[in-house]
């Protein structure tokens, strides 16, 4: 069972296109800061404010929290929900408290909203790490806790540490998605982040889902977000565009029909994920590929 399941701490409304996060209401389209550093990230950040961006995304690796923190020094912090990523090499106890006290030093700010592993760690238990998480919430460090970049058994292992998790941060997009995932994830209570919600920018060159847009007055890219945001999950997008960033917010005014639902997850399903792919660009060396083997007790094998 996942402890947050019972207090619905997050809860997504698709109708109205928000995010309700302990009661309050959050746009459902969040702001990726991938890989904006310095003044661009500064200043993309204030021009993703100012269009109405308030769930923000960023990590450790993205060497960003000093241009953020400008950022958010002219912003009223309280009004955003940011979302932090430990990398997957410091993810021991000592090692996160420390990762946390650095995030948010240079973040200047007491406390983060959510704060995921970025990527599993088969080396280091699951239990130390969710356990010294946990003990971040408890100290009012961090509101809730996400993974990123897992598989159903990771889940499945990681809910039997007895911590809540309230986020999954996970590559969707109508080039790639994992319906056993989602669905695991909204049968827990769990809520789906999209990283790359966009496919890393080649959505908006896809000619079917062009095709698809005019029917609704809307661009390839807008109906990806959409896709994601019926599925009930939180799309993050990467820009720094301010005509991307506008575009990819307005996409309260539309429904895509269960037929073009159908259409995009058919499509979806068949394609390839990026991260967990050994010949994806630069992870081929950074992490644990053995997915199914990481954090092995008890976990289930995919096929059962
Ligand atoms: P994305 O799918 O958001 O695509 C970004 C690219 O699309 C950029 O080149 C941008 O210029 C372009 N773009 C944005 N809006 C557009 C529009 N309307 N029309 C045409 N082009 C447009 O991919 P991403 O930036 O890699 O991912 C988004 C965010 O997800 C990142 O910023 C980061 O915060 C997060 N992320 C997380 C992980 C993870 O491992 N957890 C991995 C990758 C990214």
């Amino acid at each position: 069972m996942n402890l947050s399941a019972s207090s619905k701490s997050v809860e997504v409304d698709i109708k109205d296109g928000v995010c309700r996060i302990e009661g309050k209401d959050y746009p459902i389209v969040g702001y990726g800061t991938y890989p904006f550093t310095g003044n661009v990230c500064t200043e993309a950040l204030k021009q993703a404010a100012k269009i109405g961006y308030r769930i923000i995304d960023t990590a450790t690796y993205y060497n960003n929290f000093d241009a953020m923190a400008k950022a958010l020094k002219v912003l009223d912090r309280s009004q955003f929900y940011i979302a932090s990523k430990v990398w997957h090499d410091k993810q021991s106890p000592e090692d996160l408290r420390k990762d946390l006290d650095q995030t948010l030093k240079q973040l200047q700010t007491d406390y983060i909203d959510a704060y995921f592993l970025h990527m599993p760690n088969s080396k280091i238990s699951i239990e130390k790490t969710l356990g010294a998480m946990d003990q971040l919430r408890r100290d009012k460090k961090i509101r809730h806790i996400g993974l990123s970049n897992v598989s159903v058994n990771h889940l499945k292992r990681a809910l039997e540490v007895g911590v809540p998790i309230t986020w999954v941060q996970i590559e969707m997009h109508p080039h790639f998605y994992d319906p056993e995932l989602l669905k695991f994830c909204q049968e827990h209570s769990m809520i789906v982040q999209a990283w790359a919600p966009l496919g890393r920018g080649y959505i908006s060159e896809d000619a079917p889902l062009a095709r698809m847009g005019e029917k609704y007055g809307k661009t390839a890219a807008q109906v990806a977000i959409k896709w994601i945001v019926q599925h009930g999950c939180v799309p993050l997008p990467g820009s720094k565009n301010e005509k991307h960033m506008l575009e990819n917010m307005a996409v309260s005014d539309f429904i895509l029909s269960s037929e073009d639902m159908k259409e995009i997850d058919q499509r979806a399903k068949r394609g390839e994920r990026e991260r967990f792919n050994k010949n994806a660009i630069g992870f081929a060396d950074e992490f644990d590929f053995s997915y199914e083997e990481c954090w092995p007790n008890k976990c289930q094998k995919k096929s059962e």
